[in-house]
């Protein structure tokens, strides 16, 4: 049985060992230590990383840990001889992060208990953030406050305490647990904040956890599913928020702090904008409607436009021009949206061929028909005044 050096000091970084066994699994072996302070994946915190040492100085990868029945199993791309004596050493960053969050996450969920009642009933951590599942909804403004004292209590820098109980002495003592727990059991007891069974690896004093912040929060299973970073992790995303915001207030030219503002009287003010857009526009086709006035058939090209304003150009033209009234808004390149038009008149079998030569499709009523076309502006004005011979040509600017 493997001696877990990482619950006598989760702190230590260095060891040496004895490797018990090395078993083949696919392209990676799986070994087995005397001794380890490496910590195997367990209770949602992921496994350690890191190298070990051979006596020639030799460096191997230690990818991920793993329980192995009663032994610790490292994770490496090389094989080991049995009796081999080795040097393990952490990957610090790696493990001190999850130390952090792992323990930000019991100041957390055990205020959520205490304040809600709810259960943790899942747990995950994932490259830079972790995700708990809670069994019951908590509203935002409590969410603010769990976060607020969490904070609080690690401002206040107090020391995370283990016991360990035989099952008769862990009957007395209240705390949470995500298991039924048999055999010597760890309680972890943060005061203040959390007392709880747990087999993970936690600093030695809650101000190391550094900060605590809740990225979000979303319904789930009759519950909450809330994404937590602590320390490093909260940091770096807090940094990436805070340069977003720095970009953001540059191009408003507001202050860091008024962003949202700045923000939103834009938004107000681009609704505007596009309102009085299209207000000038109606105008614009209320003209071009007049200046089509006796020109018999007319086709009339608008870029920047959509179906919308084709139709209501064709509708007001056909009732000026006294032929027929086509109007394609689009590009060569995307293609036409169309509307045509002839009062009292039927376009039906005109567009249908329309379609045919010109890659189109569309309907609509007889005197009024619309759909689109992929074809050039050039094939559109051929095709049209070849078959209507008299066609005035003319653009909507
Ligand atoms: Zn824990």
């Amino acid at each position: 049985m493997t001696q877990r050096l990482y619950y006598e000091d989760p702190y230590l970084k260095e060891f040496d060992a004895i490797v018990t066994g090395c078993v083949r699994k696919e392209d990676q072996y799986l070994v087995t230590l005397d001794r380890s302070a490496f910590f195997p994946e367990g209770g949602g915190q992921s496994g350690d990383r890191g190298i070990l040492v051979r006596q020639n100085q030799e460096t191997v990868r230690v990818l991920d840990t793993r329980e192995s029945g009663e032994e610790i199993a490292v994770i490496c791309p090389e094989s080991f001889s049995l009796g081999e004596k080795v040097r393990g050493i952490l990957d610090w960053t790696w493990r001190f992060d999850r130390m952090q969050n792992h323990s930000g996450e019991h100041i957390v969920s055990g205020l959520v208990h205490e304040t809600y009642g709810f259960n943790n009933i899942g747990f995950h951590m994932s490259q830079d953030r972790m995700t708990i599942d809670l069994d019951g909804e908590i509203p935002e403004e409590g969410l603010a406050r769990i976060e607020k004292r969490a904070n609080e209590i690690v401002w206040e820098n107090v020391p995370v305490r283990t016991d360990l109980y035989t099952p008769e002495e862990a009957g007395k003592v209240e705390y949470r647990s995500k298991k039924e727990l048999s055999g010597e059991i760890r309680v972890v007891s943060i005061p203040g904040a959390d007392v709880c069974a747990c087999c993970g690896t936690h600093v030695a004093r809650t101000g190391e956890i550094g900060l605590v912040k809740i990225l979000s929060h979303e319904r789930c299973k009759g519950g909450v599913r809330m994404e937590l970073a602590c320390g490093r992790w909260a940091y770096e995303y807090l940094e990436q928020v805070f340069r977003q915001n720095h970009e953001v207030s540059m191009h408003l030219s507001s202050r860091m702090l008024k962003t949202g503002e700045a923000a939103c009287r834009l938004v107000e003010e681009n609704i505007r904008l596009k309102g009085s857009l299209v207000g000038m526009r109606y105008q614009m086709i209320d003209r071009k409607a007049e200046e089509m006035t006796d020109a018999g058939n007319v086709l009339i090209f608008m870029e920047d436009a959509d179906a919308v304003m084709a139709q209501k150009l064709t509708a007001k033209a056909m009732e000026t021009c006294k032929g027929s009234a086509f109007t394609f808004a689009g590009s060569d390149s995307e293609g036409y949206k169309y509307a045509a038009g002839h009062k009292d008149g039927d376009l039906k079998e005109l567009v249908r061929e329309m379609n045919a030569a010109l890659d189109g499709r569309g309907g609509g009523k007889p005197f009024f028909q619309q759909g689109s076309v992929q074809a050039a502006r050039e094939e559109i004005e051929a095709w049209l005044k070849e078959r209507l011979g008299q066609l005035a040509v003319s653009d909507f600017l």
